[in-house]
């Protein structure tokens, strides 16, 4: 019996950990990039939101390997209420500055502090409770979609579910469906497109109100107008309740109106400032933004011309 309570407990703080780190995360970021050995600590406290959520990175350095780091001595101020967005080149760290949040893993140096305390001090469970994510892909459960949405918070009623669907601009086609709300989805269930995943996965967040909210990448799969509504939708939620957000993103166009846009560039902030501010700087930014207009202007193009006949 002894022999094997060892293994059975282990097994069971591993699994409480991974179902903590998983379900209470909405199944997110990717199973094989969760490192499960982030402590609890001794004396765990309960993250206190005193100031409204604001977020500080003080001098972070961490690389998934030690010898090969992606942020290097990175600091910046989040400040409560406002909405973020960090953008960067592929493979910059973006992810990985919201994989710390959620704590899934340690700085190798400096700290992370929400509301002045180390995040490493309060306990992971207050710490994720505070956060909600919409990631690049939510896994959804083999489940109804009325369930998928609510799990954001299991004390939801009806309307509450259907209200947060109609923010996230998904509540009319699951209406449209033969069998609604009660529509199965998931590997067992009804196919459905990567866009609609993410407007559940949207519907799960605003249920589930979390005081701060992360977005990576979160839209990328719904067409510009969409997108824009849903977004909007979103901002106004976020005014509303002041909440602070993250918003990882590549297309400018969705983070433009930001109150701080940060540019990562080699583990560090190359630059950060307001759309405007950081056009008139001349810089990354501005460089990726023209870019990027460019290339849309090119579409357009093309649509225009489509459409003649
Ligand atoms: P993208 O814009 O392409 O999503 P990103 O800026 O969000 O990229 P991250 O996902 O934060 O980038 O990854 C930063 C770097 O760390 C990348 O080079 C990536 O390959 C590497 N990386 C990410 N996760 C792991 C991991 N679990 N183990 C090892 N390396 C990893």
């Amino acid at each position: 019996v002894f022999q094997l309570s060892i293994p059975l407990n282990f097994l069971g703080s591993v699994y409480r950990e991974l179902r903590q780190s998983l379900l209470d995360m909405e199944t997110l970021f990717n199973l094989q990039k969760v490192n499960i050995a982030v402590k609890e600590p001794e004396k765990p406290k309960s993250l206190q939101l005193r100031k409204g959520g604001e977020i500080r990175f003080e001098n972070v350095t961490f690389g998934y390997h030690e010898d090969r780091p992606i942020l290097r001595n990175l600091s910046l101020t989040i400040p409560a209420g406002q909405k973020i967005a960090i953008v960067g080149p592929s493979g910059c760290g973006k992810s990985t500055i919201l994989r710390l949040l959620f704590r899934f893993y340690d700085t190798q140096e400096g700290r992370i502090l929400i509301d002045d305390q180390d995040i490493r001090d309060v306990s992971l469970q207050s710490l994720r409770e505070a956060i909600g994510v919409v990631p690049q892909d939510t896994p959804l459960f083999n489940n109804t979609i009325e369930h998928n949405i609510r799990y954001g918070n299991m004390k939801a009623s009806t309307e509450d579910v259907r209200n947060a669907a109609k923010r996230a601009r998904v509540h009319e086609i699951v209406d449209g469906l033969p069998e609604g709300y009660n529509t199965m989805v998931g590997e067992r269930g009804m196919m459905i497109s990567g866009g609609e995943k993410q407007r559940l996965a949207v519907s799960r967040l605003i249920l589930k109100d979390p005081p701060l909210l992360f977005f990576d990448e979160a839209t990328s799969a719904l067409d510009t107008y969409t997108e824009q509504s849903l977004l909007q939708n979103v901002n106004s939620i976020l005014k509303e309740k002041a909440r602070t957000s993250v918003f990882v993103a590549h297309r400018l166009r969705t983070i433009f109106d930001s109150d701080k846009i940060i540019v990562l560039k080699d583990g560090h902030v190359a630059e950060s400032g307001t759309h405007s501010e950081l056009l008139a700087a001349g810089g990354v930014y501005a460089e990726l933004w023209h870019a990027q207009e460019t290339s849309l202007g090119e579409l357009d193009d093309v649509e225009k011309n489509a459409e003649q006949p």
